[in-house]
Formats: C-alpha cells, structure tokens, sequence
C-alpha cells in the first residue's frame, strides 16, 4: 500500500514516537512521559515569503529553507532543487505534572521535572526529528532538520538568535503567535518545546492559519512579567534576552548540584501564566 504522507502521517508518527520511545520518559524521576502524545502539527511552503522577511525582522543570518536545503544537498552530494520544499513544524506539549511543579517549585529557580525536560526532552525532540528523517529517507523523501547539523546551526550570541528558529517555523506554518515574553503562544499552551524540518515534497500550506499580527494571541494580561524573577519583560521592552540570559545560565551551579545534571532552565514566565495551557481568552 503506498503511503499518503500528510500532516496527519507526522501527527501520527509524532504521538507514536512520544508514546513508545524510551527517551520520551522521565526516567531519573518517575518514568512518566516527558512530552504528552498530543503534537500539534503546521506546514508551510518552503518558498514562502515569510522565511525572507526573517532576515529583516531576526537577522540576515537566519536561513532560508531553500538556503539550508542547498547547503545540505551540496555537503552531501545531492541535486538541489527548490521548487517542492515544505516545511513542518510540530509542538510537544510539557506534561502538566511538570508545569504545575514549575510553578510550585521556587520563584528564582527551575524544579528537577523542568530541568529534566530542558535536558533530556530537548534530546527527545532531537530524536523525532532525526526519527522523521529516517522514516522519510524509508520512503525515498529527503528531509534536514537545519538545528540538528552542527556543520550549519549556530547560535548569535550578540542577540541570542539562531540562524534556524524552529519557532518562526511554527509560526510560519499557522501554529500559533508570540507573546509579550518571546514565548510561542498555541493550542497546547506557551510551556512546550518544538521542532522542525525541510521535507523535500510538496505538502498543502497552513499559511492561511498565521495571524497578521505575530502577536495575536497575547492578551497582554502581563502575568509573565510578574513571573519574572530578574524583570527581564516589561510591557515598554518586551523581553530582553540580555537580562534573562544570564538568569538563565545561572541555574546551572544549582541545577548540577540539586538534581545532578548538568543544563540550565528557567521557564518561570511559562507557567502559571494566562497562556500556560492554551489561547487566552481576550
Ligand atoms: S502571560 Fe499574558 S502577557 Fe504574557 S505572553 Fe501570556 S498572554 Fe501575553
Ligand atoms: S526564562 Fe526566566 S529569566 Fe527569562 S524571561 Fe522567563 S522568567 Fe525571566
């Protein structure tokens, strides 16, 4: 039987990998998923016009699909062609049982569910992808994922920005907008975590489902800012990375040595937040 790849063949792939994968369970803490089997799924043209306003609106270093893809298909001696590129773009939904441990926990450092899910489910989402890619490569249809090639991705350090942004992508593909925090507002709430990948096919666009405004779903209720324990939101600034950074990257020495591992997190301004768990009602 010939397989229709669709954005249902991702979501159920997606749930399918989060259900059975080893690396989709908390297993330091209590062996529960990490990410709930409940991935939203969003296509976009990989020529969309959105991914060149990018390099006005991020930087001139972020990369177009068709950028990423070229690169790729010369470091791996393959014919590039533009013209079927799509992009998918997923979210992975935070267990609630973590969010609301998050919120419980301290109001300056992140609990050990949180840290494990910025380590461990950040592996896990590394490995869907990878996992797609394979399962693509199966059916004879090549994919990259730009942020899983260490040749390619990097990160601004100047202005915390990276040349691939899985968000962006979600927000190309319809999936939700940005909130005052820099957080990706969506139907499974701003705490999640996300992915994407160039698919050499011609998939049906979700560019209809973008709002207008990139920050149509925030209310501006300002709970993120009162969340924030170095005031690195404000309703002037938005969200200053160059305050919360360092925030961030604190939380390393506490981190390694309350939990034993070694990451850093935060996630305050995600939880218990007018978006935490869906759209906020305006
Ligand atoms: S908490 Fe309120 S102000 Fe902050 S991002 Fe969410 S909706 Fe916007
Ligand atoms: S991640 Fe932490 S430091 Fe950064 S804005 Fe959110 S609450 Fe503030």
């Amino acid at each position: 039987m010939i397989e229709v790849i669709n954005k249902d063949w991702f979501i159920n792939k997606i749930n399918g990998f989060l259900e059975d994968n080893e690396s989709n369970k908390m297993n330091k803490v209590d062996g529960s998923f990490i990410f709930e089997p409940d991935v939203i799924v969003g296509i976009v043209d990989g020529n969309d016009a959105i991914y060149t306003r990018y390099k006005t609106i991020i930087g001139e270093f972020h990369l177009t699909p068709s950028e990423a893809y070229e690169w790729y298909c010369k470091e791996e001696s393959i014919e590039f062609k533009n013209c079927n590129l799509s992009i998918v773009a997923y979210i992975l939904h935070i267990n609630q049982k973590t969010k609301t441990e998050n919120l419980n926990y301290s109001k300056t450092m992140p609990s050990e569910r949180w840290a494990h899910t910025r380590l461990f489910g950040e592996q896990a989402n590394r490995n869907i992808q990878e996992y797609l890619i394979d399962e693509l490569k199966n059916l004879e249809i090549t994919a990259f994922a730009p942020a899983l090639d260490k040749r390619l991705f990097f990160i601004n350090k100047n202005i915390w920005a990276s040349n691939w942004s899985h968000r962006h992508s979600c927000f190309a593909a319809g999936l939700g907008s940005f909130g005052l925090s820099d957080g990706f507002i969506n139907s499974r709430g701003k705490a999640m975590r996300c992915g994407s990948l160039i698919v050499d096919l011609k998939l049906p666009t979700d560019a209809l489902n973008r709002p207008s405004d990139p920050y149509e779903f925030c209310t501006n209720c300002g709970d993120c800012i009162s969340r924030c324990p170095v005031n690195a939101i404000s309703f002037e600034n938005r969200h200053d990375k160059m305050i919360c950074e360092p925030h961030v990257s604190s939380t390393v020495p506490f981190i390694i040595k309350t939990y034993g591992i070694d990451i850093y997190g935060c996630g305050l301004c995600q939880v218990g937040v007018a978006c935490s768990n869906g759209i906020p009602k305006k």
